[in-house]
């Protein structure tokens, strides 16, 4: 299942972020050398001759920025076929109205297709490593088309297998707890030898998931080596439904169960009390932050600096399709610092460094990828971002960490490259026929709309 790239790269001329240990260190002028999957050196100045020679591909990336590639750490990209559905909704309205009749909808090959032109877009703005939670399951092939499209995309996958096995949540979408360990166990066998894909168990909220089959998911979380992916306390609705069934808020109740540990990912946590933050703390779990999408559903706005007072580690991400609209981590970066500057009333409440740091040291870590990817450095895996820095809306750079933050888009990626292997040229997907994907996504959306009865 393996990509073969055997290759050697190297960039030079180039402004280095490479984020190890320091995430505003910049090198002004350097090179990278890549073998394979990884990174041999990054030096200043000018490439050594040894290197220069043995490179098979060479990038001059003069005025642009060299950053380790981002890290998506929670979407969904089944919804690329509904974005734009919902708009103007908040979350329970929103999965009732547009998400679930909408995925219901949608055929083995439709899932393929969206998440497909998703992988696309995030490699395109950039994300090297990309987290999909995928829990529609309506039919047993849906989880095969999204791996299937990872592999063909050449993205860093994480691949949560979603379920809900419970009321209150869309009887069609649920499904027995046996199935989920059964297909779990299929997709970690087939998937996980590969160096680009790991599939994971992704029980979607705790107001759809039964604490026994929590209990054991936890339980072969630990033993298959996989990480655990869920939604918490994401609106104030939520929080309630599982105080009023448990007497808990969700992080206490999860707590309760003995579930948690460092291979789980919470997502969203906009509702959390500071004990349950301690909790999370001492259980050394991870949260994931999307603040378009708390912004875009009105769920509210988490307490990040709170967060970081505890040392949790925090990974930044866009959520699906249909709450932010698009998959631009750029785009997350300036919204994560501003949404903070506008609830605390403090302009130095998130620096550019905090942001880049949970950006790539948070979102390494709730990958299970920690110095692996996320960094510039020897040993790490060669997943790489050339950002153009030259461009009207950019220059003139006073500082290249604040341009990256608060300036560039995903429209400003110029070339990515994963595990060695350039995957965008110029702005371009290399192995893939952009115009032939984006047609055959309409076509196959429209189609799944009329099925929908979506107008
Ligand atoms: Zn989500």
């Amino acid at each position: 299942m393996d990509r073969i790239t055997i290759n050697t790269l190297l960039i030079h001329n180039a402004i280095l972020l490479p984020c190890d240990p320091d995430p505003c260190a910049l090198i002004p002028n350097g090179y990278v050398f890549a073998r394979d999957e990884h990174i041999v050196v990054i030096g200043a100045g000018n490439a050594p001759e040894n290197f220069r020679n043995e490179a098979r591909e060479t990038i001059d990336a003069r005025g642009n920025i060299v950053v380790p590639g981002f890290i998506n750490a929670h979407t969904h990209l089944f919804q690329t076929f509904l974005r734009g559905l919902a708009d103007d909704k908040p979350l329970l309205h929103w999965l009732a109205a547009a998400i679930w009749p909408g995925a219901i909808a949608m055929t083995e090959e439709d899932f393929y297709l969206a998440a497909l032109i998703g992988f696309v877009e995030n490699l395109k703005c950039g994300a090297t490593s990309v987290l999909s939670q995928h829990y529609i399951q309506t039919s047993l092939g849906n989880m095969d088309g999204v791996a299937q499209a990872a592999h063909k995309s050449g993205v860093r996958a994480r691949l949560a297998r979603g379920y809900a096995d419970r009321d209150p949540y869309h009887p069609r979408l649920q499904e027995s707890p046996e199935t989920t360990v059964c297909e779990t166990a299929r997709l970690v066998k087939q998937w996980n030898s590969s160096s680009r894909i790991r599939v994971e168990f992704g029980p979607l909220i705790p107001w759809g998931c039964r604490a026994d089959a929590l209990q054991n998911v936890a339980r072969l979380a630990r033993e298959w080596d996989v990480g655990v992916h869920i939604h918490l306390s994401e609106t104030r609705a939520e929080v309630e439904m599982t105080r009023k069934e448990t007497g808990m808020p969700p992080l206490r109740w999860l707590h309760s169960l003995g579930v948690l540990d460092e291979r789980w990912q919470l997502v969203h946590c906009v509702w959390l009390e500071d004990a349950e933050m301690d909790l999370i703390a001492q259980a050394g779990s991870a949260i994931v932050h999307c603040p378009v999408s708390n912004m875009y559903l009105a769920s509210g706005t988490p307490r990040v600096l709170e967060w970081r007072k505890r040392k949790i580690p925090v990974a930044l991400a866009t959520d699906g399709p249909g709450s932010n609209n698009s998959q631009d981590m750029l785009e997350v970066l300036k919204f994560t610092a501003c949404l903070q500057k506008v609830e605390t009333l403090d302009a130095m409440a998130l620096l550019p460094e905090d942001v880049l740091e949970m950006a790539y040291r948070g979102g390494a870590t709730a990958m299970g990828l920690r110095d692996q990817i996320g960094r510039l450095a020897p040993g790490a895996f060669a997943d790489m971002v050339i950002v153009n820095l030259q461009r009207p809306h950019i220059a003139p750079v006073y500082s290249p960490q604040s341009a990256l933050v608060y300036n560039a888009n995903g429209n400003d990626v110029d070339t990515v490259i994963v595990g060695g292997e350039i995957l965008v040229r110029a702005g371009r997907t290399v192995n893939i026929n952009e115009a032939n994907l984006i047609a055959d996504c309409q076509r196959a959306a429209e189609k799944m709309w009329a099925r929908a009865g979506i107008r």
